[in-house]
């Protein structure tokens, strides 16, 4: 997918003020490439602009290091990837992507001891990232309007004639196998900055004179540290995927076990609050070892390693606030993590992403006439699909003592307290799991957790009048894999 970009200094698409004639999407990763999916709907040309060159198999690359851990994507952000790219379920299937039934096939252990399990249709396709973002882009490439440039580095944006526009941006083209350096303005009707957390769009912004947006950052200094295994031949237990949950602030390590394609798995350990998991060998076993259950150290401690093992610390939630920035040309927008990031423990980066480009379908289809409001419609609509993700991301993450920027107000600990009593109850009740699950998988709206039905049995379970049944009160409390595939749906 090398698609090299034109030589001379200048690329000029013919532009107008309401025109939506090329629109220029900066970072090649999912946030982008799923703009652009969506941009090729409303525009007559787009342009991804990428650093990297694309590998030509399932392979990480340098501008997602984070693609060498366990990425889950959630039931929602599943949905609307088939639906704007039809067949890419199927597709990963076929390249061995295992489909999973969530509430059966995960074992997960809660702070509040293992999820009940039960029948149900919430399924969650289970890969590495670097084959989703290759499925993706061979969908996306197939689509004429849409051109890739890679070796490119976007270097800033480009001062409009009249003071509420940007031009375009200016980029930095490297040739593959040389020292060769091209410069080039891409022009554009719309600008969209998906280049993650470290974008410099707040920088580029304040070079031409706009408000750079207010940063939020909650920090609870998460660590990861991956490995790929090979399945042994002889391994069998009735679950899948493992998610051994920290249980801060006392239990601050975790992990998670995922099968994926290759019939692998790919383990990725995670210490909170600075208690970082290690990158050698008898280490990372013995970080295994130590969590809550011994459930993944048992299943790697025979099996074949297939990777080395690689570290990650950027993972704080880091939120910028356009949508409240006084000054900002009327056709820049961003979205993906270079708007909102998250403590990724949650698994809400690539659904959110995808659901801020539908958010920019719909801006993109409602916008008639005043395009001069287009940006600030957009991140005010952007902010709303952030809000309660980063409210749960945030909120959590305040269990930990160590976490750095603000502190729990006094809703938190109410959070807090009430989510004990959902967890507790979800280790027995499959109703209570069922919401639970849902929410997680932004499929309903977290409001769902206070519905009348769940806040009577929480009231209940404050009070002690629900008790749970002896079988699973043994198995939450249990440290070890003592769960029965409970089928009490
Ligand atoms: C450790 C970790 C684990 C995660 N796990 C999950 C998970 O389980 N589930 C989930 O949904 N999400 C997860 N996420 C979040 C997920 O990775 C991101 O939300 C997702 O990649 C979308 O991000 P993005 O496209 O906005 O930015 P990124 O993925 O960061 O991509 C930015 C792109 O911009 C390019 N770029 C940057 N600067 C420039 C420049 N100047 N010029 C040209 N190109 C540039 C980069 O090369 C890169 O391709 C995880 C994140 C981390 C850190």
């Amino acid at each position: 997918m090398n698609r090299r970009a034109d030589k001379s200094s200048e690329i000029t698409f013919s532009t107008s003020t309401t025109g939506r004639r090329h629109a220029v999407v900066l970072g090649g990763s999912l946030a982008g490439l799923l703009a652009a999916r969506v941009l090729s709907d409303h525009f007559d040309r787009v342009t991804v602009v990428e650093r990297d060159s694309f590998p030509a198999t399932a392979s990480p690359r340098r501008g997602v290091p984070q693609a060498n851990h366990v990425h889950a994507l959630l039931p929602r952000g599943r949905l609307i990837l088939e639906q704007l790219f039809p067949g890419l379920q199927p597709e990963m299937m076929a390249a061995g992507a295992p489909l999973l039934v969530m509430g059966k096939d995960l074992a997960w252990l809660t702070p509040q001891g293992w999820g009940v399990r039960f029948k149900s249709d919430l399924e969650v396709l289970t890969f590495t990232r670097p084959l989703l973002d290759l499925h993706v882009r061979r969908h996306l490439i197939a689509d004429a309007r849409v051109r890739v440039m890679e070796n490119t580095e976007i270097v800033r944006l480009l001062a409009g004639k009249q003071p509420e526009r940007i031009a375009g941006a200016l980029v930095r083209v490297h040739g593959e196998n040389s020292d060769k350096v091209v410069e080039l303005q891409l022009t554009a009707d719309l600008v969209v900055d998906a280049t993650g957390r470290a974008s410099r769009a707040p920088r580029w912004l304040e070079e031409l004179g706009y408000t750079a947006p207010k940063e939020t950052i909650i920090n609870a200094h998460l660590g990861y540290a991956s490995r790929l295994y090979r399945i042994p031949d002889d391994f069998s237990a009735d679950w899948k995927c493992a998610f051994v949950q920290a249980a801060p602030p006392k239990r601050k390590r975790g992990g998670i076990l995922f099968t994926v394609e290759g019939d692998r798995w790919l383990v990725t350990l995670i210490g909170g609050g600075r208690d970082y998991p290690p990158t050698d060998d008898a280490a990372f076993l013995e970080f295994a070892r130590s969590l809550r259950s011994p459930i993944i150290y048992d299943a790697i401690r025979r099996a074949e390693p297939l990777s080395p093992i690689r570290g990650y610390r950027g993972t704080e939630n880091r939120l910028r606030h356009f949508e409240e920035a006084i000054h900002q040309p009327e056709n820049f927008i961003a979205l993906g993590d270079s708007v909102c990031a998250f403590n990724p423990v949650y698994g809400q980066g690539m659904t959110i992403a995808a659901m801020g480009a539908m958010a920019l379908d719909e801006c993109l289809h409602k916008q008639k006439g005043a395009p001069e409001t287009f940006a600030r419609q957009f991140h005010e609509r952007l902010a709303k699909v952030n809000a309660a993700p980063w409210m749960l991301a945030t909120s959590e993450d305040y269990r930990y003592r160590e976490t750095e920027g603000g502190s729990p107000t006094l809703a938190t600990r109410f959070m807090h307290r009430y989510m004990n009593h959902v967890l507790r109850l979800s280790t027995f009740d499959a109703s209570v799991r069922r919401v639970l699950l849902e929410v997680f998988s932004m499929l309903i709206e977290p409001s769902a957790l206070f519905r009348p039905r769940i806040a009577v049995r929480v009231l209940g379970n404050t009070l002690g009048f629900v008790r749970p049944p002896k079988s699973a009160a043994r198995r939450a409390s249990s440290n070890t894999l003592a769960y029965d595939a409970a089928s009490n749906d």
